[in-house]
């Protein structure tokens, strides 16, 4: 790939990966690489420089083994310091699927995240305050996304239900890697809940007796709510229900959402119960860095220019979480609505309040 030369300020777009396998599909996703610049002294940051379309973008990863909240924050704080015309980000990559009957969810699947009333798409599931009998009670929210990224989520979905999708285009472009090919990834089982894993690297020695009967679907995306958080999920079906509905985890969203204006694009690579196990996650960073693309796709450079930095923006300047009374009020209870165009099925998930 031929490399080229861009000023520092023309770069528009954070993108924010926590794994390597990741960053390897965020590169493999550009239309164009470019030039390193120079490394600043106190920027721990490596970036990855390069175009998508009309947009200049910059890519960084989290430190390898420094994965959860706190490390997203400082690298996103530097991208911010470094890059003063950053609009908004994307965080991209792969997460633990919550598979439900209403969602359909599968491997290399991809979920966006997507506001709903005080939900701003993601939710940390660890924030709040135990109770009497052991109850527990989130006491926080985090930021909505920039308006210029809901509407690209509503333009993206529009598209889909007129049957224009490139992620299948997109996707051929990283399948020069054979790494991340679908066919790589192997068989797409579900274990019921109260199966657990028998040890092993793979699910060889579980039974398949226990699998819950799906039928196979093509590329899917969903958009609907995301939990993050830096305690370990033991128990995917509980938070998820009382958060009302989520469709996957995603370690690190929180610590990027609030300090940088930003949509979480996340493809499923296992379904975050005992049985998970990194088949999946090539295949499935490769659907994320597709689907990201798309989004960019549909969003021109011109209305990019035309929102405030995230500098300049009020809303990314204040405490990470939003301790306020009314947020411990209203979470979401979810109804689905499908429609499949050629390659990519749509499900849009429609949000209604409930008290919890
Ligand atoms: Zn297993």
């Amino acid at each position: 790939m031929k490399r080229s030369r861009v000023h520092i300020k023309d770069y528009t777009i954070g993108w924010v990966c926590a794994l390597p396998i990741e960053l390897a599909a965020a590169q493999e996703i550009l239309d164009k690489e470019h030039s390193d610049l120079q490394q600043d002294r106190n920027d721990t940051n490596l970036y990855t420089l390069g175009r998508i379309g009309e947009h200049n973008v910059v890519i960084a990863c989290l430190p390898t083994g420094q994965t959860g909240t706190n490390s997203a924050t400082s690298v996103a704080a530097q991208i911010r310091s470094k890059f003063v015309s950053i609009q908004f980000g994307l965080i991209v990559g792969i997460g633990g699927g919550v598979p439900s009957v209403k969602s359909k969810l599968r491997l290399g699947n991809v979920v966006i995240s997507q506001p709903y009333i005080q939900h701003g798409g993601v939710v940390q599931y660890d924030l709040g305050k135990t109770r009497a009998g052991g109850y527990f009670t989130r006491t926080g929210s985090l930021n909505t996304p920039p308006t210029v990224l809901l509407s690209a989520l509503s333009k993206l979905q529009s598209n889909h239900h007129r049957g224009r999708s490139s992620i299948s285009t997109y996707l051929s472009s990283i399948y020069r890697l054979p790494k991340f090919l679908r066919n790589g990834a192997g068989s797409d089982i579900l274990f019921k809940s109260t199966y657990n894993h028998i040890e092993g690297p793979t699910c060889d020695r579980c039974s398949r007796d226990r699998a819950v009967a799906r039928a196979v679907r093509k590329v899917t995306v969903h958009y609907g709510t995301i939990a993050s958080g830096n305690q370990v999920i033991k128990d995917r079906d509980r938070i998820s229900s009382e958060l009302s509905g989520i469709l996957c985890f995603k370690m690190e969203a929180a610590g990027l959402i609030n300090s940088f204006p930003c949509l979480v694009v996340q493809a499923i690579c296992d379904y975050a119960d005992s049985h998970k196990n990194k088949r999946w996650q090539p295949y499935a960073a490769a659907t994320a860095a597709a689907c990201a693309k798309e989004l960019l796709s549909v969003i021109p450079s011109a209305k990019v220019a035309e929102t405030s930095t995230m500098r300049s923006s009020k809303d990314t300047t204040g405490a990470q979480i939003k301790n306020t009374s009314e947020n411990k009020g209203n979470f979401a209870n979810q109804a689905g609505q499908q429609i499949t165009q050629g390659d990519v099925t749509i499900n849009q998930r429609v949000f209604q309040c409930s008290t919890y």
